[in-house]
């Protein structure tokens, strides 16, 4: 995530969690937007509760990627920055969400005139998922009917989503979507998950526009052609407790292997292009984190896809879908 803001990060809920399970040594992990805070974070703890407390160094991009050496070492762990995708955690991991004090009112009314339907199903990250409802009320004075939906058991909150689950996007039925945050990865996800319009009111630009799926889908497409006559193929699979896909890369190496081709699963904790680079393939297809095929594909030694994707190059599926990690 990228955190630019001062978020309240509930220092005194921190304290007080701490005194009430009596824990002596506590880890702390951070995204990067969040890192530069976790020195006076740290001092705070040390100063008022006199627990040791140690900080993940390690890249966090979501809570599907829990530091497993402090969560073996530590008593108490503070995940800051995400909200839970229920994974097992052991009950030792305290989420801490950065609900970010950015105003959307006026990015929001700025969005309306772009819509044709009625009912708009509202959809946002952690972040602001506390501001959907101001925002729900802000529609019904100008005549929409704002729609925030339950998603699968990886999405804590109502309307949420995340770079792997766009699942409150599909358990209700609306007209178009209403993305309200920065970047384009989420929005992009929605609409090609849901197949509806999508309009995104970015608060940190304080700009409005319609999601346009052309150039993604034009890179992706390239992506599968340039793997279609693939020998050798490396499946990726992150040992990330709330990436791990093992069933699903196995699936993926029968049908490769029954089609004649060479296919070997490669496990790795972050994947990254530097762990590739000595494994000579065609086509590398990752069943961890589905952002990095969309994200960071250039960087990698091989065309890299994502499952469904391969699954078109073996011929077993004909029409392109994000990835995504679903719950139950
Ligand atoms: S798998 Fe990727 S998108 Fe999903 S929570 Fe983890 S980092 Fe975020």
């Amino acid at each position: 995530m990228g955190v630019t803001e001062d978020f309240d990060l509930g220092i005194d809920r921190i304290i007080n969690e701490i005194k009430n399970r009596n824990a002596r040594k506590v880890g702390l992990q951070f995204p990067e937007g969040l890192k530069r805070r976790s020195f006076s974070i740290a001092s705070e703890i040390e100063n008022k509760t006199g627990a040791e407390v140690q900080i993940s160094a390690n890249p966090c991009y979501g809570a599907c990627d829990l530091d497993r050496q402090l969560l073996e070492t530590m008593d108490l762990v503070f995940h800051f920055g995400h909200s839970t995708i229920r994974e097992d955690d052991g009950g030792k991991v305290i989420y801490i969400e950065a609900r970010s004090p950015v105003d959307l009112g006026e990015v929001v009314r700025k969005a309306i005139p772009l819509f044709e339907g009625i009912r708009i199903g509202l959809i946002t990250t952690v972040q602001h998922v506390h501001k959907l409802e101001g925002i729900r009320r802000l529609l019904e004075e100008v005549g929409k009917e704002g729609v925030i939906a339950e998603g699968d058991s990886r999405i804590a909150y109502p309307g949420q989503v995340l770079g792997c689950n766009f699942s409150a996007a599909f358990s209700e039925d609306c007209d178009e979507y209403l993305y309200i945050g920065g970047g384009q990865f989420h929005p992009i996800g929605v609409a090609l998950c849901s197949k509806k319009p999508v309009i995104i009111a970015d608060p940190y630009l304080n700009e409005v526009r319609k999601v346009d799926t052309h150039a993604i889908m034009k890179k992706r497409y390239a992506a599968i052609g340039k793997a279609m006559n693939s020998k050798v193929v490396a499946i990726v699979v992150s040992t990330k407790t709330g990436q791990q896909r093992m069933e699903l890369a196995k699936y993926l190496l029968r049908s490769a292997k029954k089609k004649g081709l060479q296919a070997y699963i490669l496990t790795m904790d972050l994947v990254s292009p530097e762990q590739l680079l000595n494994f000579k393939v065609d086509v590398i297809v990752n069943t961890a984190c589905p952002r990095i095929a969309i994200d960071d594909a250039g960087r990698y030694p091989a065309p890299m896809l994502t499952p469904p994707e391969f699954e078109i190059v073996l011929g077993e599926r004909e029409e392109l879908v994000f990835d995504e990690i679903r719950g139950e």
